[in-house]
């Protein structure tokens, strides 16, 4: 695929992405437009089709697959995700820049499409403040918060892959920072080998932290 200002957010579930991103589109509606995925999982009570996805059934989200209408797709916390290669064409149609919300696997396979697209991988500031955005956010309960935290783990480990890193602890930082990537083309403050190592500890405490054993043991019971 030819070249274009692709971006590419990357984030494990409660860290902020959704927040961020969504208050990058509405402050530069001209500059920059979001890709819509196709998804197989369950609407939220608070999604609108069409809006935060196109929600499918598995059925025809295979037929997609299959017809060649996605740019990538992945498998997400046990549902089906993938971005239609149409949505990027609309938004190039308008002279936007793109931004794909899409996980570790779906960068990789835009990575060998688009080689000149740009990741950033957002991270909390620790894996306690995440979970208490997913608990906060009160959206999923407590085994899907699970779930979510194993897939947290295989984000992590690729995010070397990643060219950006940003720290979302305190929001207007971050979103700062984002912003001056993406709308202004400057780097972050964050050097790499920084950025590597905050994701090397957040996974030693995902593996090891004794409150996490404890939250997992309290659901085998
Ligand atoms: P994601 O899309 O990465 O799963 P969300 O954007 O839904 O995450 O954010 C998860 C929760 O954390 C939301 O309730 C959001 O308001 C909150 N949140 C986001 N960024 C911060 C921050 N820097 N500090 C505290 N809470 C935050
Ligand atoms: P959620 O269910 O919370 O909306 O999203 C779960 C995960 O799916 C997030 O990590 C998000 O980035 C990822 N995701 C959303 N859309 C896509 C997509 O089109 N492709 C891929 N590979 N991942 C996606």
């Amino acid at each position: 695929m030819s070249s274009s200002e692709v971006y590419v957010i990357i984030a494990p579930s409660g860290t902020g992405k959704t927040t961020l991103n969504r208050r990058l589109i509405t402050e530069n509606p001209a500059k920059l437009a979001m890709s819509i995925s196709y998804t197989t999982r369950p609407k939220r009570p608070n999604e609108v089709e069409g809006e935060h996805y196109h929600f499918v059934s598995e059925q025809d989200f295979e037929s997609l697959v299959e017809e060649n209408k996605m740019l990538e797709w992945a498998k997400v916390h046990k549902n089906y995700y993938g971005t239609p290669l149409q949505e990027i064409e609309r938004i190039r149609s308008q002279g936007k820049k793109v931004l794909l919300e899409i996980d570790i696997q779906g960068w990789q396979s835009t990575k060998k499409l688009i080689p000149d697209a740009t990741s950033i991988f957002i991270m909390p500031p620790s894996i306690k403040a995440m979970w208490s955005r997913l608990e906060s956010r009160g959206t999923d309960d407590l085994r899907t918060r699970l779930i979510r935290l194993d897939s947290a783990k295989i984000e992590l480990a690729g995010a070397h892959t990643c060219d950006h890193f940003i720290i979302n602890d305190e929001i207007e930082h971050a979103y700062d920072t984002l912003s001056k990537i993406i709308i202004e083309d400057i780097p972050p403050e964050l050097q790499r080998k920084t950025g590597i190592d905050t994701i090397s500890s957040l996974l030693d405490t995902i593996e090891t932290a004794d409150w996490l054993k404890e939250i997992r043991n309290s659901i085998d019971d």
